[in-house]
């Protein structure tokens, strides 16, 4: 569908909020990094590398977390993860202890577990632990230009390309039942962590290093990872929750990376599931995300933050609808006079993203860093 249409269905949407989307659409010609960082963040990263002060040892405080990762070889566990929800002794219902990756001990009973799932959460935690080293690899390499970084995410990458539809299909649940068959995946047991490790981690290394990958390189990542991940995750119709909005996050990212404008076009506008609806139905006129947790609120809000360098998510994340531009302030509008937030349904802290100063590749250092850039404007038609 084209550009113009896919407008006019959102200009529909959104009218009972009397809020008009600008028009989404990716570059004519693909420049990568599309959405890590914009050429001007990169810059001041860069400039922060070679300067001293706090900036510096964020920024080379990744440098050095890439360089651990290239002194250990790279292991790619035999299946997919597993939720932690089941690493635990049935009599005694406590955590287990790892003895290594195939068994694991009840410190009561001394029960030793091994094979499926309890391997599976080891294997989950190894999964984390190798899209994270890629992460790190892919930012030193756009900060340091060292090849020798870019071909080390690479391999993690290609690695998971070449494993992803080979792991087994699985989700959290192990009854058969109509969840089972919709949430899961392959790479990790939910839809909704596949999506936020694609949003958060995997599409950024793949932006970063997209230009340092040769044509079969970036056909084997795109064919065996990005795309297979997207069509798992857009098979869950989530609907109303924070499922979704990571669903959303994932394929804003995966698709701008790849320069398919129909990905990001179904996260915004998908009837039922997309950008709008969720604003429309998921968010209170204080800005609250419907849930009443403050955990649940920063969780969502990170997801519909992931990925402001695309055109399309600037548009949706800086002005934005007016429910959206009221969700960052919701927490400090509705403290107490204690200065805490109000407990909520499911916890009582906000988790609010990582001061500036600090660089967490899960909290988009160059956001976090650097700020939002002044050289943006606002989109045309926002309130
Ligand atoms: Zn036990």
């Amino acid at each position: 569908m084209n550009p113009v249409a896919i407008l006019g269905i959102m200009i529909v949407a959104a009218s009972a909020e009397d809020w008009r989307v600008p028009p989404i659409a990716l570059p004519k010609t693909l420049k990568h990094p599309v959405i890590a960082a914009t050429p001007e963040e990169l810059s001041r990263l860069r400039a922060a590398l070679k300067a001293a002060g706090p900036a510096h040892d964020a920024v080379a405080g990744v440098v050095r977390q890439a360089d651990a990762a290239l002194a250990n070889p790279i292991a790619f566990p035999p299946r997919g993860g597993q939720h932690n929800q089941w690493y635990q002794c049935d009599k005694c219902q406590l955590a287990l202890k790892t003895l290594d990756d195939t068994h694991h001990e009840c410190p009561r009973c001394k029960t030793v577990y091994s094979g499926e799932p309890y391997d599976d959460v080891v294997y989950e935690h190894q999964h984390y632990a190798n899209i994270r080293n890629a992460s790190n690899a892919a930012w030193a390499y756009a900060l340091t230009g060292e090849k020798r970084y870019a071909d080390f995410a690479a391999k993690v990458l290609l690695g998971y390309a070449e494993r992803y539809l080979q792991y087994p299909y699985h989700s959290a649940s192990r009854s058969p039942s109509p969840w089972t068959i919709i949430s899961g995946g392959r790479l990790f047991e939910q839809t909704l962590n596949e999506a936020a490790s694609l949003a958060s981690d995997i599409a950024p290394a793949c932006d970063l290093i997209w230009d340092a990958l040769s044509d079969a390189d970036r056909a084997a990542i795109r064919d065996g990872l990005l795309i297979p991940m997207l069509k798992n995750m857009d098979k869950h119709k989530a609907g109303k929750g924070n499922w979704q909005t990571w669903h959303n996050a994932g394929m804003i990212a995966g698709g701008a990376v790849l320069g398919d404008l129909a990905w990001v076009e179904k996260a915004i506008a998908q009837p039922h599931n997309g950008f709008v609806e969720q604003m429309k139905v998921s968010v209170s006129d204080e800005g609250m995300w419907y849930e009443n947790s403050w955990g649940y609120h920063f969780y969502t809000l990170h997801a519909m933050t992931s990925s402001p360098s695309t055109p399309a998510a600037w548009a949706l994340t800086c002005g934005a609808t007016p429910r959206f531009a009221r969700c960052t302030p919701c927490p400090s509008t509705t403290r107490c006079p204690t200065a805490h937030c109000p407990a909520g349904a499911t916890t009582c802290t906000p988790r609010p993203a990582a001061p500036a100063g600090s660089w967490s590749t899960r909290t988009r250092p160059p956001r976090t860093l650097i700020s939002c850039p002044s050289s943006r404007s606002p989109p045309p038609g926002n309130p």
